[in-house]
C-alpha cells in the first residue's frame, strides 16, 4: 500500500516526518529536489513498503540515490496523481503552518523570559528578610523558586533550538517549492508551474467573470544561431530575451519558460490590446541592438522574435487558450517572423 503523502503531512506527526525526511537525503547526499522529497517521504513514512525496501536495498549496495534512479523509483512505486503537484501543495502548506508554530514558540518565550525575571526578583526580595521560624520556609521557596528559574532556563534553551529547526526545515522547503516552479536557466517560471498558473487563472476569470489574454513567443530562426554560434552562446540568448520579457511592462503578469525556446505570457485582467503593447515592446526591444559576444566583443547580429496572442473567450479552457495562442504564433512565422499577431476571433472559428 502506498501511504497518502498529503493526509500524512497534515497529521500531527507531520513535521517529525518532514524533518525524518529531509535529514535522510541530507545524510545519503541526495538533492532536495521535490521528486525526492516525496520519495523520502514515502520512504520515512513506511519503512515496510516495497518502496522502503529498494532504497534500503540500494543504499546498502553503496548506490546514489541518483536523478534518473529517483525517477525510476517514483515512476515505480509512486501512483501517477502523487507524483509532483500534490507534494508541492503539501509543502505549502506545512510552511505556512510552520510560520504559526514557530511564532507562537517565539511568544512563549518571550513569556517565559518575563516570568524567569520576576521569580529572579521575588526570591532576592524572600532571601535576608526572615529569621526564626519562618525563615525555614522562606529557605525552601528560595531554592523552590530557583529551580523553577533554571526549570525555565532549560526550557527556553529547548523552545530556541526548536525554533531554529523549523525555521531551517521552513527554508529547506521553501527552497524545495521554488526549485519545483523555477526554470533553472532562465529564472522564470517553467513550465509546470505555468501550466498550473494558467489553469488558476482562467478559472479565476471565469469566477469573477473578467478576461485574460495569453501569449506565446518564439525566437526566430533560433536552430540556425545554434549552430552558427554553439548551444552556450545560444543559452546567453536565451537569458537575455528572458529577461526583457521579465522586465517588460509594469502590471503583475506570469512570464514563464514554455519549451525549448519559447516564452509564455499570461496577463489576468487584460485585454488583447493591452498584451499586444507589451509584446511589441518585447519584440523592439529584443531587436534593436546587434549582440556581442562577451569574451571577444564579436558580433552575433540581431535576435528577432515573434509572437501569438489571444484573449480568453468566457469559460474557455487553457488548452483551447494556448491552442489560439499558438496558432497565432504560426501565422506571424508564416507572415515573415519579427512581429505580433492576434488569434482569429472566435466568429471566424466558429464559421470554420
Ligand atoms: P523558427 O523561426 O521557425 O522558430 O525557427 P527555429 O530555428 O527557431 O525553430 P526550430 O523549432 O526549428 O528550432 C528551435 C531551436 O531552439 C532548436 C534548438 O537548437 C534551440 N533550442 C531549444 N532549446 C534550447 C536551449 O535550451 N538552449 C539552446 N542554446 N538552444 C535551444
Ligand atoms: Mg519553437
Ligand atoms: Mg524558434
Amino acid at each position: 500500500m502506498v501511504i497518502d503523502v498529503q493526509l500524512a503531512l497534515r497529521s500531527p506527526n507531520s513535521y517529525q516526518l518532514v524533518r525524518a525526511a529531509l535529514e535522510t537525503m541530507e545524510a545519503n547526499h541526495v538533492w532536495p529536489t521535490v521528486r525526492n522529497f516525496d520519495l523520502w517521504v514515502h520512504y520515512v513514512a513506511e519503512k515496510e513498503s516495497p518502496l522502503a525496501h529498494e532504497i534500503d536495498r540500494l543504499l546498502a549496495a553503496g548506490e546514489a540515490i541518483t536523478e534518473t534512479i529517483g525517477g525510476e523509483l517514483a515512476a515505480q512505486y509512486l501512483p501517477e496523481t502523487r507524483r509532483g503537484g500534490h507534494i508541492l501543495e503539501a509543502g505549502d502548506m506545512l510552511s505556512k503552518e510552520l510560520k504559526t508554530v514557530t511564532s507562537a514558540i517565539e511568544n512563549a518565550q518571550r513569556s517565559n523570559e518575563e516570568y524567569g525575571q520576576e521569580l529572579a526578583t521575588a526570591s532576592e526580595r524572600l532571601e535576608g528578610q526572615h529569621t526564626g521560624p519562618v525563615a525555614a520556609v522562606v529557605q525552601n521557596l528560595t531554592a523552590a523558586t530557583r529551580k523553577a528559574q533554571t526549570d525555565t532556563a532549560l526550557l527556553e534553551n529547548q523552545l530556541a533550538e526548536t525554533t531554529a529547526e523549523l525555521g531551517r526545515l521552513r527554508d529547506n522547503l521553501e527552497q524545495v517549492r521554488k526549485d519545483a516552479m523555477t526554470d533553472g536557466l532562465t529564472t522564470l517560471a517553467n513550465r509546470k508551474a505555468f501550466d498550473e498558473i494558467l489553469d488558476t487563472t482562467c478559472e479565476h476569470a471565469d469566477a469573477v467573470g473578467e478576461g485574460m489574454t495569453l501569449a506565446i513567443i518564439d525566437i526566430d530562426h533560433f536552430k540556425g544561431f545554434n549552430d552558427a554560434w554553439g548551444h552556450q552562446i545560444g543559452d546567453q540568448v536565451l537569458r537575455y530575451v528572458a529577461s526583457v520579457i521579465g522586465r517588460m511592462g509594469s502590471k503583475p503578469r506570469l512570464a514563464a519558460r514554455y519549451g525549448g525556446e519559447e516564452f509564455a505570457i499570461i496577463f489576468p485582467a487584460e485585454n488583447g490590446q493591452a498584451a499586444k503593447a507589451v509584446l511589441e515592446e518585447i519584440r523592439l526591444e529584443v531587436s534593436s541592438r546587434s549582440l556581442k559576444r562577451r569574451s571577444t566583443n564579436e558580433d552575433l547580429g540581431m535576435i528577432t522574435v515573434s509572437a501569438g496572442f489571444a484573449e480568453r473567450l468566457a469559460g474557455e479552457s487553457s488548452s483551447s487558450l494556448v491552442e489560439r495562442a499558438d496558432t497565432a504564433l504560426y501565422a506571424a512565422k508564416h507572415a515573415g517572423r519579427n512581429r505580433t499577431i492576434a488569434a482569429a476571433p472566435m466568429a471566424a472559428i466558429a464559421a470554420a
